[in-house]
């Protein structure tokens, strides 16, 4: 009999549902049974395709409730925080749905030269049978939807492997896709890191979201098989608050920016750099703002702003991020301690930091804002790049245009002005990571469907009357000179035309 995962409720420990835990064997086979099932799946067209991903959008919003009751069950989250994730899944689906059509569309390419002319040129899109896509536990419900929508959209068949700590509202969404009717080619195969790496094993592309160094060991993974991969991983990402921002703006969009989800997002703003001359008044504004946040254990009615952190290890590591800092001299205007009970850890805002500190070069995952005073936009956009990550970064400024110019030197995917996290909901747009941030990127309009798929180059003769092409069998003296002569007129350029030197 399979092993088993206990899921528990991070607000306060509870037990709240028991998933398998799948083995080798078991992931093959139900891997195996996805790839069965593709073909008529890519053969149903895009239009076939978008009946089913329709019918999966009405299903998710007939269910919004009980699924922003189970989101809450495996992370604490607050209502506010819950309730969006069904709709952003939608909103996904609303998007690819409607436009796989188009961006998988076979495509007629002009030939290269003379050489080309005799042949009609084609590209077809093609879907990898089966894309694996693995997701962290920040957002159980719309995570893996950014993924798994767009591959089957494509015409692939899906297998999510959700986190352990995280994976009813995957098992959920799998419940959806069978109670509408549709083909058997999304799966959920439930485990720990294990499971993820037999479904490395056996899928044809591999869309990995998690920490950098899970990452690279799925890259490794993956490399070794030959397969494509595109990873979504760690982030440390800097505010720039410029002295002629709006206040009022940086600091709501700041402390929202960075204690969303519990600062549990790959593009939270984890470290804030603010222009001397307005840095005393926006930590007192900010600090202000933070302290005024309810945190706690919510319920449907949309008491709390603030949820606990996913996992004990994580507030753990968070904990020991703000007592380092401040033991080296920081101070936390906001916040600073563990909660009495479950994962919660107060948001917290710290200033007298610098880059010795862990709290501003790694990756946190948690709610802090740490701020540091700096002289000009040149400092902070030196600091900012000062980090091995380069995932998205915001830029707080009353001059939109100065800062798109600052924006090119961010070495970052993203840049949002005078906003937070929204290149992610504006899936026209890629979201990628540079530098140890990621490989590939997801959305980004057509490529987001295109990456799930391959190119198929067709070539067809323009003629049926010729018998043999110019190159074919017999060979001659005669058809050799004829051929030579006609390759050099149609390559070479000038004199070089006739005259072999
Ligand atoms: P992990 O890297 O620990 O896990 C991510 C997923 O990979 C989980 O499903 C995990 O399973 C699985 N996994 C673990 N080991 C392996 C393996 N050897 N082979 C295949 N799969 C494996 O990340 P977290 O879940 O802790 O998520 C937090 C991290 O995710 C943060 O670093 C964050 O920055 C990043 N992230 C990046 C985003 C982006 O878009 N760039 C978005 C959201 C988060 P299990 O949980 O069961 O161990």
């Amino acid at each position: 009999m399979s092993e088993t995962i206990t899921i528990r409720c991070p607000s306060d420990g509870r037990e709240v549902g028991r998933v398998a835990t799948l083995d080798t064997t078991q992931v093959r086979q139900r891997i195996d049974a996805l790839r069965e099932a593709q073909a008529e799946w890519e053969a149903m067209g895009p239009r076939g395709r978008a009946h089913h991903l329709y019918r999966w959008r009405d299903w998710l919003l007939a269910n919004e409730q009980h699924l922003a009751d189970v989101l809450q069950s495996e992370t604490g989250k607050p209502r506010a925080e819950a309730t969006i994730e069904a709709p952003l899944a939608c909103d996904f689906i609303n998007y690819f749905a409607r436009n796989a059509e188009r961006f998988l569309q076979d495509s007629r390419r002009k030939p290269h030269g003379p050489l080309g002319l005799p042949k009609k040129l084609l590209t077809l899109r093609r879907p990898y049978a089966v894309v694996g896509v693995i997701s962290p536990w920040n957002f159980p419900l719309a995570m893996p939807t950014m993924d798994v929508v767009p591959a089957l959209a494509a015409g692939a068949a899906v297998a999510l492997k959700p986190s352990e700590v995280t994976p009813l509202s995957a098992l959920e969404l799998a419940r959806g896709w069978r109670e509408i009717g549709a083909p058997a080619v999304f799966d959920v195969l439930t485990g720990p890191g294990t499971t993820g790496a037999a479904l490395v094993e056996s899928v044809d592309f591999v869309q990995f979201t998690g920490s950098t160094a899970t990452g690279k060991a799925v890259a490794q993974q993956a490399a070794a098989r030959l397969i494509p991969y595109s990873l979504e991983l760690g982030g440390k990402d800097p505010a720039i608050v410029l002295a002629d921002a709006d206040l009022d703006r940086a600091v709501e969009g700041i402390a929202w920016g960075g204690l969303f989800n519990a600062g549990q997002v790959c593009v939270s703003i984890e470290r804030v750099y603010v222009e001397a001359p307005i840095y005393d008044q926006f930590v007192a504004r900010l600090s202000d703002r933070v302290q005024r946040l309810r945190q706690g254990a919510d319920d449907r009615h949309f008491r709390f702003d603030v949820g606990p952190l996913a996992t004990p290890a994580q507030r753990d590591l968070v904990e020991t991020q703000v007592i380092d800092a401040v033991n080296s001299g920081a101070k936390a205007l906001a916040g600073g301690n563990r909660g009495a009970r479950g994962n919660f850890f107060e948001p917290t805002v710290l200033v007298d930091v610098d880059h010795s500190m862990a709290c501003m070069s790694e990756e946190t995952f948690g709610p802090t804002l740490p701020v540091m005073k700096v002289a000009d936009a040149a400092e902070a956009i030196r600091l900012a790049n000062q980090s091995p990550y380069g995932l998205s970064a915001t830029i707080w400024t009353g001059n939109p245009e100065a800062a798109i110019r600052l924006a090119r030197h961010l070495q970052v995917g993203a840049v949002n002005v005078n906003d937070a996290l929204s290149n992610l909901f504006n899936f026209a747009l890629p979201h990628s990571g540079w530098k140890s941030s990621g490989v590939g990127s997801r959305f980004g309009g057509a490529d987001g469907v295109r990456k799930y798929t391959r190119q198929q180059a067709i070539t067809v003769p323009r003629s049926s009357l010729m018998k043999r092409e110019l190159l074919w069998y017999p060979y001659g003296p005669r058809k050799g000179k004829f051929v030579s002569r006609v390759l050099r007129l149609i390559t070479a350029r000038g004199l070089a035309r006739f005259i072999a030197r």
